[in-house]
């Protein structure tokens, strides 16, 4: 027997325990429910959840939770216990169909952006059928959408759903018009890719700026880095494969298909990358993921970094979003077909990504923004803060020939005609899969990279899934309409080509040239979250969400909100850290160093007269100076935080950015240079050699 398959989703409420455990009408009601967005009806929800209960106790459960995704970009649950008295001191293991389908969590605490007044703090969270149910410690866990008393969403499933909603109305729309009535749903489907670091927990302890801030907000440039590209693909670690072993078997009970794992670019980092699955589950299975890394790593004596950008100097870590749109019957929308009318279809589909990113790149922008992924983005490591695309030549000159009506390859002389003729065959992954661009197709899906590895996937993804639903939408307003079908297709494709094409770039995307060309095509460069977060608010993305029922504008300008509270407050915790570990470790430490130094100067004098003291002097005077200086951008730092603008959020972000990071910036480079001459025994922690070789 192969224990693999026979513990595959062993914690998890599937449809083959369903099937086995639900009788037959109630688990078509779920089918549907699953399917089509049905409701259950409160006698199958009662089914349901005592089938649930059942299964879970067997299992050892003791606990149910609404397991949810506030917008703190993690998860969140409240343990409930199945337990409920029945007089005589006597209890019995209950679960109700309401409290399946409908929880109350008193969660007045999470961020809402100004979308509940406290006195109405009361949210709900709702059973989305879509996603299994799971055991995780004991804990039966539901996953449930999360919204505020007058129903506006007050996390990431809410509008992710939603956004698959609206992709698979207006994909239906479109695959109806090449003649295709069998498909009943289209959804997207993602796989995302997982960078992390794994550094020893005993070093890591010593680290406050690691323990409150998730980065290391100083430190000098180790001897050995990245530079041999010898951990890329090198041979695991014992410990790490060790921890991967057992991340894996917990993943693969709770049913999440973690297929590849790697070793990344800098020292320490890692990835992980699952079969792709439909959005929504891979977002909670992402979430899933994060959570067991890190809890898996302690159990290691390890910690897992999932900030984006935990050294300076080294790679970031990212999560590469791979993106695709799938019909129920198993069809790629994005892969190239056979026929003259497939090989049209996937053009408009790639045409309606094509146009999407282009009228979207400030929305794409924002989802990915924040203060951690701020340092890597543009940072010549990650892609650059210009969103663009990539296509790879074959596919860009076939564009080229229908923008263009000029022939193209086996085409012979002839101009190529959408939906009449066969398209040129092109081979898939031929091409330099080119690493540097943000956005890149990759043969039958897109490939976003600029999302950092510790957000949620969800945002993107309702980004990516509203704006192509938006190009659908106005693809089908011009084709449902035409007298010839064909000729109207040809003449759209060609049009979105000649108007979107300035996206598509198939160079290299960290070239300074690149980004002077960049803005010389009209696309936006946002460098910095306070740079992007307005766009969020302009009217063209409000309709867009309005538009397909995403977000409503108060939704909308709470998210804009919170990116902004968040990306402050991670900037005034990293400005508190960084004067806490100067105050109290780094100074005191290098002014002990340069007191000894003097004094052993003094010392030999008294006893010498020949030795120069040469090291000792300059090293005194130079780390003496040091001190001064640093000490005088403690206090600017200080100042700053003294000083904040009160009035407004963007104000206050660009403050931030402008005042406060700038000064950590400068005060950083001060303690970088003295701890490469402090001694190492004064020195009063882990260096980043000690940090990024801890795990042998
Ligand atoms: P890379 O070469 O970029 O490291 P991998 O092949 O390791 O990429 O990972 C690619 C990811 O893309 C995997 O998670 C894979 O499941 C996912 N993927 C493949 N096909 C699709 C698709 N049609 N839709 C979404 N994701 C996909
Ligand atoms: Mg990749």
């Amino acid at each position: 027997m192969n224990p693999i398959p026979e513990t595959f989703g062993s914690m998890v409420f599937n449809d083959s325990v369903m099937r086995q455990r639900l009788p037959k009408d109630v688990f078509q009601q779920v089918q549907l429910s699953m399917t089509e967005g049905k409701r259950l009806d409160s006698a199958a929800a009662t089914v349901v959840a005592n089938a649930m209960k059942d299964w879970a106790i067997e299992k050892g459960a003791t606990h149910y939770s609404h397991w949810f995704q506030p917008m703190t970009g993690i998860t969140a649950e409240k343990h409930e216990s199945f337990l409920s008295p029945v007089g005589g001191g006597r209890v019995i293991m209950e679960f109700s169909g309401k409290e399946l389908i409908q929880g109350e969590p008193d969660a007045s605490s999470f961020p809402s952006g100004g979308l509940r007044a406290t006195f109405e703090a009361r949210g709900y969270t709702a059973w989305d059928p879509t996603s299994y149910a799971f055991i995780k410690d004991g804990i039966l866990c539901i996953p449930t959408a999360f919204c505020s008393y007058g129903g506006e969403a007050l996390d990431k499933k809410t509008p992710l759903l939603r956004s698959m909603e609206a992709i698979n109305r207006q994909g239906l729309r479109i695959v109806r018009l090449f003649g295709n009535n069998r498909v009943t749903s289209i959804k997207t489907t993602v796989g995302p890719e997982q960078e992390y670091f794994l550094i020893d927990r005993e070093v890591y302890e010593k680290r406050k700026d690691l323990i409150y801030t998730g980065r290391t907000l100083f430190g000098a440039k180790p001897p050995k880095g990245q530079e041999l590209d010898d951990h890329y693909f090198g041979a695991i670690k014992p410990r790490v494969a060790a921890f991967m072993k057992e991340l894996n078997e917990e993943l693969w009970k709770l049913g999440v298909m973690a297929k590849t794992e790697h070793n990344e670019v800098a020292p320490g980092q890692h990835e992980l990358a699952p079969i792709f699955t439909t959005t929504n589950i891979a977002a909670d299975h992402n979430q899933l993921t994060m959570e067991l890394m890190r809890k898996i790593a302690k159990k290691h004596d390890m910690v897992c970094l999932l900030h984006e950008k935990p050294f300076a100097g080294l790679n970031g870590s990212g999560k590469h979003n791979n993106w695709s749109i799938c019909t129920n019957e198993g069809v790629n929308l994005l892969e190239p077909g056979e026929t003259p009318y497939e090989n049209a279809q996937f053009l408009l589909f790639l045409c309606a990504v094509i146009q999407a990113v282009d009228d979207y790149q400030d929305m794409l922008r924002i989802s990915v923004a924040s203060a951690a992924n701020d340092h890597r983005l543009g940072a010549n490591e990650a892609p650059p803060a210009v969103v663009s695309m990539f296509l790879g030549a074959e596919l860009e000159s076939i564009l080229n020939a229908i923008e263009n009506e000029a022939p193209y390859g086996n085409v012979k002389k002839e101009q190529i005609k959408v939906g009449v003729h066969v398209l040129p065959k092109f081979p898939r992954d031929t091409t330099d899969r080119n690493r540097t661009s943000p956005f890149a197709f990759t043969g039958n899906k897109f490939e976003f990279r600029m999302p950092g590895s510790s957000a949620s996937i969800s945002g993107v993804n309702v980004v990516l899934n509203t704006a192509v639903a938006e190009s659908l939408r106005q693809y089908a307003d011009i084709l449902e309409q035409a007298e010839n079908f064909e000729a109207c297709l040809h003449d759209l494709i060609r049009d979105v080509i000649r108007s979107h094409k300035r996206i598509v770039f198939n160079g290299n995307g960290y070239d300074e040239a690149w980004i002077k060309e960049a803005e010389s095509r009209g696309l936006l460069n946002l460098r910095s979250t306070p740079d992007c977060v307005p766009y969020y608010l302009a009217q063209k993305n409000i309709d867009l969400f309005v538009r397909h029922r995403v977000y409503s504008e108060t939704e909308i300008r709470a998210r804009y909100q919170i990116k902004l509270d968040s990306y402050c407050k991670v900037l005034h915790m990293e400005a508190q850290t960084l004067l806490e570990m100067t105050r109290k470790e780094i100074l005191p430490s290098v002014s002990a160093y340069v007191r000894d130094l003097t004094d052993s100067v003094l010392t030999r004098r008294e006893y010498s007269t020949r030795s120069a003291c040469r090291f000792e002097t300059e090293l005194e005077e130079k780390l003496g100076g040091l001190v001064d200086a640093a000490y005088v951008k403690v206090l600017a730092l200080e100042d700053a935080l003294r000083n904040l603008p009160k009035d407004d959020s963007l104000r206050l972000a660009v403050f931030y950015r402008d005042e406060v990071l700038s000064r950590m910036e400068e005060l950083r480079h001060d303690l970088d240079e003295m701890e490469r001459l402090t001694a190492a025994e004064y020195w009063p922690l882990p260096t980043y050699g000690d940090l990024l070789f801890s795990v042998n």
